[in-house]
């Protein structure tokens, strides 16, 4: 079974954004600019705001966090979105979800220009995505479909049963599977008979958040999984069917697989580096 390593494949993505940023700057260019808002102090939000802003310092970009107490208003928060929204020096807007409960997070992303939308979430984007012709994809769903076309994993005509249909996850990388010709089985937590349909599957995609979801006897010999989900179990990190426990079972079975951690999570991370550097192009027509 090959192992499809998601942080090597993060690092080249991430070396090749250093050296396009090194030379937008060169050529006496501003860099490309993410302006992040975070509002209420979740440990975990706080710590994916502070990773995402050393990663865009770290590869040459900008990056201004607005950390905001819980008690921000939605329209307060949709004043500053709308100065980010006008000011020609900013390419790219990120909201950190999810927002404290008093607020309507669809109507915030909606807020920001679709054009300026980091993570891909605003309605226009889902819209384009959803005809094939993406603006901005969202992070996960692109690392995905990056880590089959680097590792050579055709998906034309192959079966692939995506398990989760998130707005974040599933579903966009169903239909960005469905535009590169794949024949796709979306499944969730009303599908019945859920380890025959993975049987079936050429390529499985788990992005339910289950631990245990399927078991290794569960996929056809040969098969590909790329397992999304992190889920933590005794303090450890482990997928819904990639696990320390269960990866001898899978080396028999699998033709590739992801590991959990190190497979699609820092693929995430690195789409969001990329998207900022593709809005700051398109908006500078290079
Ligand atoms: P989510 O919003 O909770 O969605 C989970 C999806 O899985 C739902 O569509 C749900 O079905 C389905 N599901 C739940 N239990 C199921 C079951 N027993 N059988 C079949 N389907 C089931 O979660 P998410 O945001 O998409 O994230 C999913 C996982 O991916 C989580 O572990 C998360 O931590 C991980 N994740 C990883 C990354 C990364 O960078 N690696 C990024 C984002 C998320 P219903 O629609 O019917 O409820």
């Amino acid at each position: 079974m090959r192992i499809i390593d998601g942080k090597a494949c993060a690092q080249q993505v991430k070396d090749q954004i250093a050296k396009e940023v090194a030379e937008i700057k060169a050529n006496g260019q501003r860099p490309p600019r993410l302006d992040i808002f975070l509002v209420g102090d979740r440990p975990d939000s706080l710590s994916y705001v502070s990773s995402k802003y050393k990663t865009c310092k770290a590869l040459g970009m900008d990056c201004e966090q607005h950390l905001l107490p819980a008690t921000t208003s939605e329209s307060e928060l949709m004043v500053m979105i709308d100065e980010c929204n006008r000011n020609d020096d900013v390419d790219a807007i990120l909201i950190q979800l999810p927002l404290p409960d008093h607020y309507n997070s669809a109507r915030v992303l909606d807020f920001i220009d679709y054009r300026k939308d980091a993570d891909g979430l605003h309605l226009m984007n889902v819209g384009l995505l959803h005809l094939g012709e993406p603006y901005v994809m969202p992070c996960t769903p692109k690392g995905i479909i990056t880590l089959l076309e680097t590792n050579n994993i055709e998906v034309a005509g192959e079966h692939v049963v995506m398990i989760g249909r998130s707005q974040l996850v599933g579903e966009p990388t169903a239909q960005l599977l469905i535009h590169s010709d794949a024949t796709v089985t979306l499944c969730h937590s009303r599908t019945k008979n859920l380890p025959e349909i993975a049987h079936l599957g050429d390529i499985v995609i788990t992005a339910a958040g289950k631990p245990d979801l399927l078991k290794p006897s569960d996929f056809k010999d040969g098969a590909v999984l790329i397992d999304v989900a992190m889920n933590r179990v005794n303090g450890k990190l482990q997928g819904d069917v990639y696990s320390e426990a269960t990866r001898p079972e899978l080396e028999k079975r699998l033709s590739a697989c992801t590991p959990v951690p190190g497979g699609v999570g820092p693929m995430t991370i690195a789409m969001l580096m990329q998207n900022v550097l593709d809005i700051y192009k398109l908006r500078a027509n290079i």
